[in-house]
């Protein structure tokens, strides 16, 4: 007799695993009890539903909050604003941070400062989540799907330059795709779960190709690259404070720069426009109401107040999966590379090459039992907006794309170590 895969996940959780004593079970049904039951051990939750992801708010948010209630600050002007960007330009290693109301229009604004126009493409990758490509459309452009690298998860910089050496030419104003005729205006790198992608080898190609970075650093808020914050290397970057991310202010985002004049510029565009005066109302562009709440910097604060102590949960959450996957034939945890020490915001599993088939089934066995786990995003290209736009070869992507399983990745759960 087979057992059924939730009787080999049951078995599995109770230390008998059938598959390596009986060998009647399916090759794969066995490995993917050997997944869950590995999981099951790191979590140590006794039966209890475990989220992917949840925010844990610890520090001062309330009192900030009731702060703001208090004394009716509760809008664009208020001092938690102010304090959040300062902590946050300085968590970041750069001159300004300015809080926006999501990240998704930081990135819109960010691409606009770095000079993107009405008919540019963008170079971002293929594996990323929407927001990436929805804010290249948001401000006119049109995204260029690149591949990502299996070593980092992110923009392969070799495989970019080899195919910009294929379809593009550097011009008096930048680059231009022979090809569609159109300007490429930017490339924009996203580090992938919080790891870094190589931003040495990716500024060379970058430069090679007269193309600003602006950094998709949604994820990746406390992440070093060669010992260094991500999020200062391109001209601007930004973040995300959405409640699934390592900080969260309800909803909300940020641009990083240490361009003085770019950071006047993306506060004033995003304010209206409008001029200082103590009672005119005179703005002297079309401008944005993007800014971020007093109300949910004061919660960020809070949050920010204790980055490090999340950071070392989840890289001890992390840790602790890794060891436990040690031995695991089936999948690997996608750790650190050389020159990075990420924020391990979502603990990736990387199921072997030729493994992609166990993906449906262990998404299944974790989520039927309370395990949330979650697959990588769909790539762009088979999304039906993104489905006509300019790519290259996608092939790792598309392959990581079947092989990728998040795993649950609480501050909570790296605290109860
Ligand atoms: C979360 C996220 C965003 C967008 O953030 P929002 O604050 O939800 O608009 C953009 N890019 C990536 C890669 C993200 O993960």
């Amino acid at each position: 007799m087979t057992p059924t895969l939730s009787e080999a996940v049951a078995a599995a959780r109770t230390g008998a695993l059938p598959g390596s004593s009986c060998g009647e079970l399916a090759a794969g049904a066995a490995d993917v009890a050997d997944i869950v039951a590995r999981i099951e051990r790191v979590l140590g939750r006794g039966g209890a539903p475990v989220a992917l992801h949840e925010p844990r708010f610890a520090g001062n948010e309330k009192r900030y909050l009731v702060d703001c209630i208090d004394t009716g600050w509760v809008s664009y002007a208020g001092q938690y604003v102010t304090r959040f960007e300062e902590a946050l330009a300085a968590a970041s290693g750069v001159r300004h941070a300015i809080a926006m109301a999501s990240g998704t229009v930081a990135l819109q604004v960010a691409l606009e400062l770095a000079g993107v126009r009405r008919g540019d493409e963008v170079i971002i990758p293929a594996l990323t989540f929407v927001a990436s490509a929805n804010a290249v459309m948001h401000c006119g452009g049109l995204p260029h799907l690149a591949d990502s690298d299996e070593t980092s998860l992110g923009l392969d910089p070799k495989k970019l330059d080899a195919h910009l050496a294929d379809v593009a030419e550097t011009t008096a104003d930048g680059c231009r795709n022979r090809l569609t005729g159109r300007r490429i205006a930017a490339v924009m790198p996203m580090h992938t779960f919080g790891h870094p992608v190589d931003l040495d080898a990716l500024t060379e190609v970058a430069a090679r190709w007269r193309l600003p970075i602006v950094e998709d650093a949604a994820e990746s808020l406390g992440s070093l690259y060669k010992g260094a914050p991500v999020g200062r290397h391109g001209l601007l970057a930004a973040l995300s404070f959405n409640g699934n991310k390592i900080v969260t202010t309800g909803g909300g985002g940020a641009i990083l720069t240490s361009d003085d004049a770019l950071a006047r510029r993306a506060r004033h565009i995003t304010t209206t426009a409008k001029l200082p005066h103590r009672w005119e109302f005179v703005h002297d562009e079309v401008g944005y109401n993007f800014r971020m709440p007093n109300l949910n910097a004061a919660v960020g604060l809070g949050q920010l107040e204790q980055l490090t102590g999340f950071l070392d949960a989840k890289r001890a959450l992390a840790s602790r999966y890794a060891a436990e996957f040690a031995g695991c034939n089936a999948a690997r945890i996608h750790g650190d590379q050389p020159w990075a020490t990420g924020n391990a915001w979502l603990v990736p599993l990387v199921l072997q090459p030729g493994l992609a088939h166990l993906r449906e089934p262990l998404l299944e066995a974790t989520n039927d039992n309370g395990i949330m786990t979650r697959p990588v995003w769909r790539l762009m290209h088979r999304l039906p907006m993104y489905a006509g736009v300019p790519r290259m070869d996608l092939s790792t992507a598309e392959s990581l794309e079947m092989r990728i399983v998040s795993l649950p990745s609480s501050v909570k759960h790296g605290l109860a170590a």
